[in-house]
């Protein structure tokens, strides 16, 4: 119990930061709240889950810093009712962020790691959220079966942004992805526009790297 308080008041600090860091969009902080990242988590790294920083998951992989989430989040423009593509769900935590701030609309999470679709459907269960679809496929080729999307989020890197992903966006949908090579990446908001891309560049991070058929492999 006490255990508990203290992560939420830690939750509570992480949101501080956020807002200082200046992510103003009240919906996300509240989505943050609601969405206890310790529960992505194992145990052994409770005491680190509100620190500002991506942290190690199993099979290589990791769960998302807060302020690059917060910074996707914001770009994408959510509204209540979009129906969204994320490509990588490794914990679900972003999924579920997402899906709690478009709820009634539905978020499909596209996972190529077998034992991560596992992880993030146990983690989501316990949140008992149930506008999420975790997907086992290879996101780099999109989800056609429920295109086209209003948002489209890829949480690891790309060399350049997958074409099956660019045509699975609705006309004026918003894609936010990190563009560059293996080591280091642009951030990249896009909105479609009939033919035309509108570009804006959202800062430097570092991913890991998309696989599949339009990725590093
Ligand atoms: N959004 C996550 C963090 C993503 S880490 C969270 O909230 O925890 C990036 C994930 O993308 C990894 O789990 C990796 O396995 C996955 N990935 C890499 N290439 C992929 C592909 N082609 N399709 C789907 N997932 C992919």
């Amino acid at each position: 119990m006490i255990l508990e308080e203290e992560l939420r008041l830690e939750n509570q600090r992480l949101i501080e930061h956020l807002r200082f860091m200046g992510i103003k969009d009240e919906n996300i902080l509240k989505a943050i709240l609601q969405v206890p990242r310790h529960l992505f988590l194992p145990r052994s790294m409770w005491n680190v889950a509100y620190a500002d920083d991506a942290l190690p998951l199993e099979h290589g992989q990791t769960i998302s810093q807060p302020y690059t989430v917060a910074i996707m989040l914001e770009a994408l423009e959510l509204k209540k009712k979009d129906k969204v593509l994320e490509v990588g769900t490794a914990s679900g935590w972003n999924a579920c962020l997402i899906a709690k701030i478009i709820d009634p609309g539905i978020i499909y999470t596209t996972e190529i790691i077998k034992e991560l679709v596992e992880y993030s459907k146990n983690n989501i269960k316990k949140l008992n959220i149930k506008n999420i679809k975790v997907i086992h496929t290879d996101g780099s080729q999109g989800y056609e079966k429920e295109a086209h999307y209003d948002k489209i989020i890829v949480t690891c890197a790309c060399r350049e942004i997958p074409l099956p992903l660019l045509k699975q966006l609705k006309n004026n949908g918003i894609i936010v992805a990190p563009v560059g090579s293996e080591y280091s990446q642009q951030m990249y908001k896009i909105r479609k526009q009939g033919n035309k891309l509108k570009k804006d560049y959202l800062g430097d991070f570092i991913f890991v790297p998309l696989k599949g058929k339009y990725g590093w492999d």
